[in-house]
């Protein structure tokens, strides 16, 4: 089956298409990062109106590189949430009127359900069943994941997601958007240890987060007095060894919770390559595996919908075919 997948939920345009037997055939995706860097942050009526202008351009890319006729395409999955009304909108009329135009099915894929499959892409793919840690700009959160559509939440951030704690921080420092990437690149020069900050509900018990009060920790000591370069480093370092730490503690202890050995990583801060380490070496102490999507499809793409909505339609259903639609700005991942 030949899936197009069609990614539109807040500032990247994705279009990819999967083949359930010969894999991903090829995706592409625009970021709108520079056109919102002005603001400090994505402006959703901008994100809106320039996915209208990214969708056909990057269709006919995907279609041009993968050599691929629109007739041949056999349904298509785009994200209906959770994400940006207007940018959801966008993307949710494109694949419903194109599945109109060449009367195929759809399916609406939930955008973390997108991000939580995206290691099955991976050469190295994990089985189920496994741990998820989803670690986006909107979401942290521990998933077990027994299939497709089969996920019980074990714990999540009581406030602020791991990716805006990132970005958040990364502003008090006079960074730019997004702050994940800029704060490992300042980290990496950096050591962690010459500022203290708190390690956030580490010994709660629970697999539960907090992200606010490190931003506001950071907040304190920028604060206080004016940081040199050197200084700047050092606490870029110390509060990403911070992140690292809680999230690295709480992730192992909910696979040994759940008596499984893997754990898969999605969404944005699994590019973190820090993460990645501690995460690789603890795990390894441990007997467990961890899994991550390939490095370019850990923030937002089209080729998690494509593959998320193929294995929908695969597992359990036909898709839409009345090419009616709506948006969930607001979606839990445990409702799918
Ligand atoms: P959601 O999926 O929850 O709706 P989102 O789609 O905005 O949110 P992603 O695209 O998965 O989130 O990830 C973006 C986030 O990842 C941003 O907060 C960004 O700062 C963070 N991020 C990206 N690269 C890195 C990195 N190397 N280190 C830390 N954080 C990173
Ligand atoms: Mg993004
Ligand atoms: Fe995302």
């Amino acid at each position: 089956m030949l899936v197009l997948g069609i990614e539109s939920s807040c500032d990247e345009t994705g279009v990819a298409l999967y083949d359930s037997l010969r894999g991903l055939l090829g995706h592409a995706i625009y970021s709108q990062i520079d056109m919102h860097e002005a603001y400090g942050g994505v402006v959703p009526e901008l994100a809106s109106r320039d996915h209208i202008r990214r969708l056909i351009p990057l269709l006919d890319q995907v279609l041009s590189i993968t050599g691929v006729d629109k007739k041949q395409i056999d349904a298509i999955a785009y994200t209906a949430g959770p994400g940006l009304a207007g940018a959801l909108l966008v993307g949710a009329s494109f694949a419903e009127s194109l599945g109109l135009a060449l009367n195929v099915p759809t399916m609406p894929v939930h955008h973390l359900e997108g991000h939580l499959l995206s290691p099955l892409l991976a050469a190295d793919a994990p089985t189920f069943p496994f741990v998820a840690l989803l670690v986006s700009g909107g979401h942290t959160q521990l998933m077990r994941v027994s299939g497709v559509g089969k996920y019980e939440l074990l714990g999540e951030t009581l406030d602020d997601a791991a990716g805006e704690a990132f970005d958040k921080t990364a502003k008090l420092l006079g960074l730019g958007y997004p702050g994940g990437p800029a704060i490992a690149r300042l980290a990496a020069k950096g050591i962690a240890g010459c500022y203290k900050l708190p390690r956030p509900m580490l010994r709660s018990g629970d697999l539960d987060f907090s992200f606010s009060g490190l931003k506001t920790a950071v907040l304190t000591v920028v604060r206080d007095h004016e940081l040199n370069e050197t200084e700047r480093h050092d606490l870029a370092a110390e509060f990403q060894e911070a992140v690292t730490e809680v999230l690295v503690a709480k992730a192992l202890a909910a696979v040994e919770r759940c008596g499984f050995d893997q754990l898969v990583v999605a969404g944005g801060v699994g590019a973190n390559l820090r993460l990645r380490e501690r995460l690789n070496a603890a795990a390894a102490r441990r007997g467990i595996r961890v899994h991550y999507p390939p490095l370019d499809l850990c923030t937002d793409n089209g080729a998690m919908i494509a593959y998320c909505g193929a294995q929908r339609l695969l597992a359990e259903s036909a898709g839409q075919t009345t090419h009616a639609f709506c948006v969930r700005p607001r979606w839990a991942l445990q409702a799918v």
